[in-house]
């Protein structure tokens, strides 16, 4: 009696992975969905622009700054933030939805937004990926050659200030290998 097995409805944790851009929080999680359907990714809405290859629904659900902004004022999204000149958020109903079925959920979102759940969500849990050196950081920003240098150069300004946040989370992961970030993220994403 009193322990989680004995309550199978208890919610299971809310993980938040975050870091700075280009950190490789988004091959991690693709790793993880390959992997391990079972482990439910939230979809965010942004209103970025779709790069090639990326599938409304799938990446992102992408939307107009109206719809982001109806969003915001109907409380439809659990936290957002912009980022680089785009919006971002967390549609709250499914994440909410799972989290009640016992379902463990995964967010992959930045600093700004990872602050807002760890403010309305007490027992997220809050995993930072940290880059293996500031070096291999800016060799990956500059490597992906999807955006402009003003946008490079925005996105490396944002990831020197991101990088301090690391005391703020609850555990770090360093990304040496996906493969090993994904199994170590996969045991604390499923953990009771
Ligand atoms: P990208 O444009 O490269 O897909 O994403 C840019 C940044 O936005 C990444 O750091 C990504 O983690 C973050 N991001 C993606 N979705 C969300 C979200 O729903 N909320 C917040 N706060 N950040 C997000």
């Amino acid at each position: 009696p009193g322990t989680r097995a004995s309550r199978p409805s208890q919610p299971r944790r809310l993980t938040v992975l975050s870091g700075p851009s280009g950190v490789g929080k988004s091959t991690v999680v693709k790793e993880l969905r390959r992997r391990h359907p079972e482990v439910w990714l939230s979809v965010s809405v942004t209103t970025r622009t779709p790069r090639p290859g990326e599938t409304d629904g799938v990446e992102y659900h992408f939307v107009d700054s109206a719809e982001f902004e109806r969003l915001i004022a109907s409380g439809e999204l659990l936290e957002w933030a912009e980022f680089a000149g785009n919006r971002y958020g967390t549609p709250r109903a499914p994440v909410v939805q799972r989290l009640e079925a016992g379902q463990p959920v995964l967010l992959e979102i930045e600093l700004q937004g990872a602050r807002q759940v760890r403010g309305n969500m007490s027992d997220a849990f809050l995993v930072f990926l940290a880059p293996p050196s500031w070096e291999e950081l800016v060799r990956r920003l500059t490597g992906r050659g999807t955006e402009s240098p003003e946008v490079v150069q925005r996105r490396l300004d944002t990831a020197r200030v991101e990088l301090a946040a690391e005391k703020e989370f609850d555990t770090t992961l360093v990304n040496t290998s996906v493969h090993d970030v994904c199994d170590e993220l996969l045991t604390l994403v499923v953990a009771p």
